[in-house]
């Protein structure tokens, strides 16, 4: 199993006031999967994917990611494991803004401490592959909303991370482009990759192989 969440709860404090986000929460997601996490906003999908992605801890039950047991990481731990196995998609795209196309693709490799030529050829690899070849020296605001997703996407994928996490990958874009976007998640899915993909849109949970319906925190 490549991820097992077990009776897992999660609250946040407001205030004085402690406010139960996540409650009782048992995923299994096997290594290949291609699953969607939908319900509506506020539900606590994007808390759950953040504790999946070790962004954030949880307070009670247990998050095991490839057999390792994941509580209370401290920042460093988390940052190493979050570059060796996991890739990041965001709704609002993440990319820095001073930086090209290409340099944003190499920044996880940097972080690795790959020399700089292979990060220039992999990257340049990665973002032919996800259909922006000529695009490489871009600055995010020269690019449209579905090429700066296709950045993040050869960003994610450039690190041959296991698991891809995307939160609303298509929540700020046009259908067409939407549809484009979840066509190439879906290849990289065919490709082997553990895809989990956050949407409140039914459509995108439909071309998933499993679906987790989450309502006020709790999996129906
Ligand atoms: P979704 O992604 O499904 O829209 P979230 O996981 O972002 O939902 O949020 C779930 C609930 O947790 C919401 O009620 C939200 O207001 C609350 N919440 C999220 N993040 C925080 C935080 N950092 N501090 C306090 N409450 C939060
Ligand atoms: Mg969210």
């Amino acid at each position: 199993m490549l991820i097992s969440i077990q009776n897992l709860y999660k609250s946040y404090q407001l205030g004085t006031k402690e406010v139960e986000v996540l409650k009782d929460v048992s995923i299994d997601i096997q290594k290949g999967d291609l699953v969607s996490i939908i319900g509506k906003s506020g539900s606590g999908k994007s808390t759950l994917l953040n504790i999946i992605g070790m962004l954030d801890n949880y307070d009670r039950g247990s998050y095991h990611f490839a057999g390792h047991l994941i509580k209370d990481l401290n920042e460093t731990q988390a940052a190493a494991y979050r570059n060796q196995f996991i890739g990041f998609v965001f709704q609002t795209f993440h990319l820095i803004g001073t930086k090209t196309a290409l340099e944003n693709v190499m920044l996880p490799m940097q972080y690795r401490g790959i020399d700089k030529n292979t990060q220039k050829i992999e990257a340049q690899e990665m973002l032919e592959k996800v259909g922006l070849g000529d695009r490489v020296n871009h600055l995010p605001n020269e690019l449209s909303g579905g090429q700066k997703q296709r950045v993040a996407i050869a960003r994610a994928l450039v690190t041959n991370a296991d698991l891809i996490l995307a939160d609303e990958p298509t929540g700020a874009l046009d259908t067409k482009t939407s549809q484009d976007i979840m066509n190439l998640l879906l290849d990289i899915n065919k490709e082997g990759k553990t895809v989990l993909i956050v949407t409140h849109e039914p459509e995108i949970a439909k071309i998933c192989n499993t679906q987790i319906e989450i309502k006020d925190g709790k999996i129906i």
